[in-house]
């Protein structure tokens, strides 16, 4: 396909994630504007009028047309496959589904660039291209952490960039940050999480093919707080309701019924406020064994066991599978385990044989513990896989790790990849989490970035803002500001 370049350095554009097969060649450039007929192939009714939509929301009075019919492109298998060509004869999409109308429209839209010459935008240019496309995980997901700090316009940006970027799940843990109804003293004063805001940005996220999925620590980590910072978001303001938790405030207090109550009515509403997702994140990581009398009257293990399986049975009822972070599963002194969990007991490690399967284990590996070697062997992915319950690995800053570990997933049948970004959703940790899980839970390789400038995740980065009515300085970019000042 490749035209003779006059420049050998000249830079080819391409979407990230990169596609499976990609062809491109930007010296022979195809309109892409109100005069050009986007041909869609897809057996979805759905499909023609959210691109037509779509097209008018990006490119408003330029938008190309959109004629349903056949577009003669192969696809790969799946539903979320698609294909893309655009030449001197026009643009053709096919696909399956709605999900993969959009993750070409995704691709389209990361690659049309303003046309030559004008002082404004009259119209668009695509590179004469060829894609054949499929993601290899099912499940690519987002954690995002609100915390007090994080504006919800982060949250928004942070969902579009998601999608523009093919993760089809967003799981949004508030810190501290939903205001609940039934339970307003659950949180901080003026909480921005109100179910409406929630209900908002679970609406955006839907229409974009990303699934909000709402995320409430039934166990430990109950201050809703970073635990360095020794705050909570409960008892430090309405200290009367100390009887929920353990003492000091990390746990809940599992063999308190009011606490189980409390709990249920704010997954309930929180599962209400997503309209109702295909799953619910329960936390339960990193807690702590127990110190008031109530819970040391019987052995740990089991009051865990039936708190969590409480929860599993409540979100199932509910019509969603629960979510769990995988490391109080596993006892931690167990020498199978070296370097790959923290925490964890025998008394809690039971769950891994008592829980039901529709569970979804949430991995994280965070630390390699050997990263001088390559890493094909994943000892608790493999152990949970084993048991029969749907897995997903989740690397946070272990960059090394992706690649590996979202091919060792793809080989055995585990769910997918969870990008987690705890309190780096901002500068460049936030971008290479992104881009590299993006590309790892997709299946290609990064591409090489030119010097200087992302291009590619700052176009991505635009667009989303754009989407989200960014109208100041503090939303764009990375960071919300560029210095430090003394
Ligand atoms: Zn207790």
């Amino acid at each position: 396909m490749k035209s003779e370049r006059m420049d050998p350095d000249a830079v080819e554009l391409a979407p990230l994630p990169a596609p499976v097969d990609f062809e491109s060649d930007m010296d022979r450039p195809v309109p892409f504007d109100a005069g050009a007929t986007v041909h869609l192939d897809c057996p979805d009714a759905a499909a023609a009028p959210w691109l037509a939509a779509h097209f008018a929301d990006w490119f408003g009075a330029q938008a190309p047309r959109v004629a349903p019919g056949p577009a003669a492109l192969p696809l790969r298998a799946g539903d979320e496959a698609y294909a893309v060509s655009a030449d001197a004869s026009g643009v053709r999409i096919a696909a399956r589904s709605l999900a993969g109308v959009r993750w070409a429209a995704y691709s389209l839209r990361q690659l049309a660039i303003a046309r030559r010459g004008t002082l404004r935008t009259e119209g668009r240019l695509l590179p004469t291209l060829r894609i054949s496309d499929a993601p290899r995980l099912a499940l690519r997901a987002v954690h995002l952490c609100w915390f007090p700090e994080t504006r919800p316009e982060r949250i928004e940006r942070a969902i579009r960039l998601a999608a523009l970027l093919k993760f089809n799940c967003a799981i949004v843990e508030p810190w501290g940050t939903f205001r609940s109804a039934r339970h307003p003293w659950f949180g901080w004063p003026d909480a921005p999480g109100t179910p409406e805001a929630l209900s908002r940005l679970a609406a955006i996220g839907c229409d974009l093919g990303v699934t909000l999925v709402p995320q409430l620590n039934v166990f430990g980590h109950a201050s809703l707080s970073r635990t360095s910072s020794l705050k909570h978001a409960a008892l430090d303001l309405r200290p009367e309701y100390e009887p929920l938790f353990e003492p000091g405030g990390w746990n809940w207090c599992l063999s308190n019924p009011e606490a189980r109550r409390v709990l249920r009515e704010l997954v309930d509403e929180m599962h209400e406020a997503c309209g109702r997702p295909p799953f619910f994140h329960l936390g339960c990581d990193e807690a702590q064994p127990p110190s008031c009398p109530a819970c040391r009257r019987r052995p740990y293990g089991e009051l865990v066991r039936e708190h969590v399986a409480a929860f599993a049975a409540f979100v199932r009822e509910r019509g969603a599978r629960a979510m769990v972070w995988h490391d109080m599963l596993l006892d931690r002194a167990d020498p199978r385990w070296a370097g790959f969990v923290a925490s964890g007991s025998p008394a809690t490690a039971t769950l891994a044989d008592t829980l039901p399967r529709d569970v979804v284990v949430c991995d994280w590996q965070y630390a390699d513990p050997d990263p001088k070697r390559p890493r094909n062997d994943w000892p608790t992915l493999a152990h949970f896989l084993g048991k029969g319950f749907a897995v997903a690995g989740c690397p946070w800053l272990n960059f090394a790790a992706m690649e590996p570990m979202a091919a060792f997933l793809a080989a055995h049948g585990g769910l997918g990849m969870i990008a987690t970004t705890w309190h780096h959703l901002h500068g460049t940790d936030w971008r290479d989490i992104f881009r590299t899980a993006a590309c790892a839970a997709w299946g290609t390789p990064p591409r090489p970035v030119a010097p200087q400038f992302d291009t590619a995740f700052a176009v991505a980065l635009r667009l989303a803002g754009r989407d989200a009515g960014i109208s100041g300085y503090r939303d764009t970019g990375l960071d919300e500001d560029q210095i430090t000042l003394p």
